[in-house]
């Protein structure tokens, strides 16, 4: 996952830089000050100028540098941030992040009074896929899914997370539970459409969805476990299909 950097860690290397460049040039204004006052040199002007274009020219590089150094930190401390929070194989929101994220959105809900749709889905007979054409191509198709999956998602609003092995989970921001079966059903058809083609071989797989509300003031583990229970329901009922738990609305 590519780690850019953000304006505002630009904004404060340069606010970084004016603080340094600034206290420096005063600390010597004030020091050449202190200097004419004692009547110490023999040509006071000159001095003050001397000691100013000198001082500058160690406060500039001194700036320069401290700041590229706070502006590297910042680059550095955003990469481990990512790290921490991406499933490295899909690139994907890990468990720890998702279920972070979803307590933002628990206590955006709260502000908002919308609803969130709470999706679990788990691909069909993976196993196999493993057993037929090994792990790593395993792997690839995860990777695919995952990306065919992301494809169909709202950008930023949503998020999409990779729960564990080839389970995922979706976090769908302001919907009912009716607009999260609807978007369920499209990644599930996209992903039914995917072909993979590896080693001369065309790989395609399914996958069962359970969707749930996630509503201002619940629990979101109870919603996951909800929504895991619905998938078990769509693995029950012959897999490559979506099973909502809870109250669906009633179209006007
Ligand atoms: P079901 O339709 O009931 O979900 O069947 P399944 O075969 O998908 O389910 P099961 O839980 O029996 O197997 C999941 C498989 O997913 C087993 C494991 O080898 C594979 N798997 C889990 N994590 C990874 C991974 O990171 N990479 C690869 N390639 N395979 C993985
Ligand atoms: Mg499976
Ligand atoms: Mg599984």
């Amino acid at each position: 996952m590519p780690v850019s950097s953000k304006t505002s860690d630009v904004l404060e290397s340069l606010t970084f830089f004016a603080f340094v460049a600034i206290t420096a040039l005063c600390l010597s204004f004030t020091f050449s000050m202190v200097v004419y006052r004692l009547g110490l040199p023999a040509n006071p002007k000159m001095f003050v100028l001397t000691n100013l274009v000198v001082s500058t020219c160690i406060a500039i590089p001194t700036a320069v540098i401290a700041s590229q150094h706070e502006f590297r930190l910042r680059l550095y401390q955003r990469r481990l941030e990512a790290l921490a929070a991406t499933d490295p194989l899909t690139g994907l929101y890990n468990r720890r992040f998702f279920r972070q994220a979803m307590d933002e959105e628990i206590q955006r809900m709260k502000r908002t009074h919308q609803t969130a749709g709470v999706v679990v889905f788990d691909l069909d007979h993976f196993k196999r896929v493993n057993d037929r054409f090994g792990h790593k191509t395993g792997d690839i198709v995860l990777t695919e899914v995952a990306a065919s999956a992301f494809a169909e998602l709202r950008g930023p609003f949503d998020r999409l997370g990779r729960w564990g092995g080839e389970e995922f989970v979706i976090l769908l921001s302001n919907v009912t539970l009716e607009q999260a079966a609807s978007v369920c059903d499209r990644i599930r058809a996209r992903i039914e459409s995917l072909v993979i083609l590896q080693k001369g071989q065309a790989i395609s797989v399914t996958a069962s969805f359970g969707a749930c509300l996630l509503e201002p003031g619940d629990d979101p583990d109870t919603a996951l476990e909800m929504a895991d229970a619905a998938l078990f329901d769509s693995k029950k009922a012959g897999r490559n299909c979506v099973t909502t738990r809870g109250q669906m609305e009633i179209a006007a």
